[in-house]
């Protein structure tokens, strides 16, 4: 098995000022021995004071999206060069709040990640069904569909981390039988090393997003192919992440 570092990694959402920045501090003095990358994506106005409070620490930190283009008449966007600017070095694309809340498809997700990498940031690809295409039995077509349409040509194990969001799960409590993600993630992986070869598809990382919580991760983190998670919720919290992060360590 290629030699894949796990992460995890926690999206914000919109949610946090100033003061959450606290929590930062917190999971930093939690979780210093650990072995795993960390990742944390705030709201835009917070990325460059996370990068600051996180300066010497283990902690990474994250955009929750960006713009395609490089700059101009774009407003309220922002590129993934002004999140490198302020301190990110990752970004996700393709969450399904920006396809559901935003209508990204496949094609504008494609073009975001070739801006992130463009700008040197690496990405978290999401993918996911939603409750009534896996209730049709249209997940795996779903799953294959997104990666083809999703991901660019140039993807290594060093630019895209690949996560696989039920769209039911987020948020919900609702939780994959531990089956129903393995039988995901192996597509995902069997996905990635058709088109991009052995070496490539081994060593992207898949993380299972989806109401990821400290009692039922270490649950998935025993499924095959899961190198970690992306997390909402309960990254919000630091013993909540912190919780998490254990077992991903254990
Ligand atoms: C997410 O938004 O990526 C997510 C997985 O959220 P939650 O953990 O809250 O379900």
């Amino acid at each position: 098995m290629a030699d894949r570092r796990k992460l995890a990694a926690g999206n914000w959402k919109m949610n946090g000022t100033a003061a959450a920045l606290s929590e930062v501090s917190a999971l930093a003095g939690l979780r210093r021995g650990t072995t795993c990358e960390i990742l944390l994506c705030p709201p835009t106005t917070l990325i460059e004071r996370m990068a600051r409070a996180t300066e010497g620490t283990n902690i990474a930190v994250g955009g929750q999206d960006c713009h395609w283009a490089e700059n101009g008449a774009h407003t309220g966007d922002v590129s993934a060069e002004m999140l490198k600017d302020a301190g990110a070095t990752y970004v996700i694309t393709g969450h399904s709040e920006r396809r559901a809340d935003h209508g990204e498809s496949d094609e504008m997700v494609r073009r975001k990640t070739e801006a992130a990498w463009a700008a040197g940031l690496a990405v978290i690809l999401c993918v996911g069904e939603t409750l009534s295409e896996r209730e049709a039995s249209n997940t795996i077509d779903i799953i294959k569909g997104q990666l083809a349409g999703s991901v660019p040509d140039q993807a290594t194990g060093h630019n895209l981390v690949v996560a696989y969001e039920p769209v039911w799960a987020i948020g919900t409590g609702k939780v994959p039988s531990t089956d129903q993600i393995g039988e995901v993630h192996d597509v995902i992986r069997v996905q990635l090393e058709k088109r991009f070869g052995p070496g490539v598809g081994r060593s992207v990382r898949l993380l299972y997003g989806g109401s990821v919580k400290p009692a039922n991760a270490a649950e998935i983190f025993a499924v095959e192919n899961v190198d970690g998670a992306l997390v909402g919720g309960a990254s919000l919290k630091a013993p909540d992440f912190d919780g998490i992060i254990k077992a991903l360590d254990a």
